[in-house]
């Protein structure tokens, strides 16, 4: 080869001899045999090692996917725990000072769930282990949402967000949102963080490519900048500018690293050009389809009307799961192992009743767990047309699409938001087989939000105490609704009939009142008192008491669902979505 081995010596005994051209040629060849059978041997010996190292590069990456899973799932939950307890102390009536509290365990909460998420995400994205959904989304929308919802901290800093979408068109895409947004989200919250005054602007343009088309997002801020030395480096792992940045901003360090991974991901890539104390402008492409433009929203259900099963070995999060139903109006049965649940629908068909609308089950549960309770579930001719969502606190570790090809319907990392769950029960249970629904997870359902038009809802609020009044209507506006008030029955009667069918697109109905109240306008109005084209109109009724009896009465009275009094933000903003 290319170097010495060793060195091979021929000598002669005797008489002084003088070597022969053809001499020296065989010692060089007998040479040459001996390095190459010692190179070949050397050879074999790297390849076998080489073998070696690789299985334990292997086995050590299988290990780091199971400690990662594991720790996701030891991580996650206890944090099922805490979210869905805040949330539901969120909706008891709490003084101020407690309520203050509350939020603040809450936002620390998802800043922490957001840490942890970070991590998991690169180590995924590191292991090849993310999956990328292909679903139909507005980007329009998407990107206005995105900085909509960075809005609030830029204007408490004085500077401005400007979104430039012109030349975004097509628009209806088909691609990942959720990692989309991830990116978008990332380089917007950078750009604010790091910029004190000035504005950030934020452009997205669509350029057409051989075979797809290339969604270019530019988020330009007039912040502090980053040196030339500096730039390349931010796209590695858990780096920084210097550790002073750190103290004074916060962070991990993983935002560009997961955004460069993901841009990679979707075929595309992320640049950037800076000047110290100017500004930076980062830019992210990444390949998508172009997407049908179809009006997809999340349906209406009663959830009273729904059965649900819900299996989990873990009785916290039973519990949250149950209340988080509960809150809602379904019908909750709670298993908690696979046998049971399998014992509990046999009790269904044995009593003639019909099977559950839908079973959430968990993925880690001691004997059968539950893509094998799934498999059991799929193979029974009784229970196989019941819808199961998947649901998990190994994020994504095992892959999504997985679960879809064994028959789950919907796929949830835990923690789950309740809205996200109504609305995938809702999504699922509404669908009809014609259509077939591609796996309903969270990126899913928030795609379908996002389709949602922004015109404001125009909405008739039926109250007459003049606090609750006060409140409500203070809380609709902040919805961004608009709002008309009715002081009793007969009133909102009244004023559907001086409008037009399709004027008012809800009804909030208060219960108590003088004059006429709210069943029997309800019941009214279902009669056709306020014109045939009010008769199926939403009607969501406001209840100070929050007993199973009196929401009963409401549904028996007609009203399509109800909020309970204290009403909280968060609630009558889903109900708003929900209806709307
Ligand atoms: P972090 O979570 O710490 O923000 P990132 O990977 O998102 O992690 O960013 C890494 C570093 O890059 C930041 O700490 C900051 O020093 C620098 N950086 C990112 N975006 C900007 C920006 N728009 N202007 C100035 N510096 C930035």
């Amino acid at each position: 080869g290319d170097g010495n081995l060793g060195i091979l010596c021929a000598e002669t005994v005797g008489a002084k001899h003088i070597w022969t051209q053809s001499e020296e040629t065989y010692l060089r060849s007998l040479a040459t045999l001996v390095g190459s059978t010692f190179a070949s041997q050397k050879r074999k010996e790297t390849a076998e090692k080489l073998k070696v190292a690789l299985v334990q590069a292997q086995d050590a990456a299988i290990a780091k996917s199971q400690f990662l899973a594991t720790m996701s799932h030891e991580i996650r939950t206890p944090m099922n725990g805490v979210l869905g307890m805040l949330e539901l102390v969120e909706l008891e009536p709490l003084s101020k000072p407690i309520e203050k509290k509350v939020a603040i365990a809450k936002s620390s909460a998802h800043s922490l769930l957001g840490v942890i998420n970070d991590i998991l995400d690169f180590s995924k994205a590191e292991a090849g282990k993310v999956e990328l959904e292909h679903i139909h989304f507005n980007a329009r929308d998407l990107i206005g949402e995105i900085a909509e919802a960075q809005a609030f901290t830029a204007q408490e800093k004085g500077i401005e967000i400007i979104l430039d979408l012109v030349s975004l068109e097509p628009s209806h895409l088909m691609g990942d949102p959720g990692r989309i947004r991830q990116v978008v989200t990332n380089l917007i919250s950078n750009a604010v963080k790091f910029t004190s005054q000035g504005e950030v602007v934020v452009s997205a343009s669509i350029e057409k490519t051989d075979q797809d088309l290339l969604l270019n997002i530019k988020v330009k801020d007039s912040g502090i900048g980053i040196t030339e030395a500096k730039q390349q480096q931010l796209f590695t792992p858990f780096s920084q500018v210097d550790a002073s940045t750190t103290r004074e901003y916060g962070g991990t360090g993983l935002g560009l690293a997961i955004c460069k991974q993901l841009c990679e991901l979707m075929n595309g890539k992320i640049s950037l050009a800076s000047e110290p104390g100017k500004g930076s402008e980062f830019t992210a492409t990444m390949q998508v389809a172009e997407g049908i433009e179809k009006e997809r929203t999340i349906p209406n259900i009663n959830m009273s009307s729904l059965n649900v099963l819900v299996v989990d070995d873990n009785e916290t999060n039973r519990l949250v799961i149950s209340q988080q139903l509960g809150h809602w109006g379904a019908n909750v049965t709670l298993a908690s192992s696979a046998k049971q649940a399998l014992e509990l629908c046999a009790q269904r068909i044995e009593n003639d009743q019909p099977m559950f609308d839908i079973a959430v089950l968990d993925m880690q549960m001691p004997e059968m767990d539950g893509m094998e309770l799934c498999k059991v579930l799929k193979a029974h001719d009784d229970y196989k047309a019941m819808p199961l969502v998947m649901m998990t606190s190994i994020a994504g570790m095992e892959g999504a699409q997985r679960y879809s090809k064994i028959g789950f319907q919907a796929y949830f990392p835990k923690p789950v938001t309740t809205a996200d769950l109504i609305s995938a029960l809702s999504v699922i249970t509404s669908s009809d087989s014609t259509e077939p629904l591609p796996l309903v997870t969270p990126g899913y359902i928030s795609s379908l939000r996002k389709e949602k038009s922004d015109t404001p809802a125009k909405i008739l609020l039926v109250e007459d105490n003049p606090v609750n009044q006060h409140v409500s209507t203070l809380m609709l506006k902040k919805l961004n609704c608009e709002v008309i008030l009715a002081q009793n029955g007969q009133e909102a009667i009244n004023t559907l009939s001086e409008h037009n069918g399709g004027y008012f697109d809800l009804v909030l109905m208060d219960c108590q009142m003088p004059v006429m109240d709210g069943f029997d306008a309800t019941a009214n109005i279902r009669d056709g008192m306020a014109g045939d084209e009010h008769k199926a109109i939403k009607i969501i009724a406001l209840t100070a008491n929050a007993m199973d009896s009196d929401k009963e009465r409401c549904i028996n009275a007609g009203m399509d669902d109800y909020l309970t009094k204290p009403i909280q933000l968060d609630i009558l903003k889903e109900k708003i979505e929900q209806y709307f």
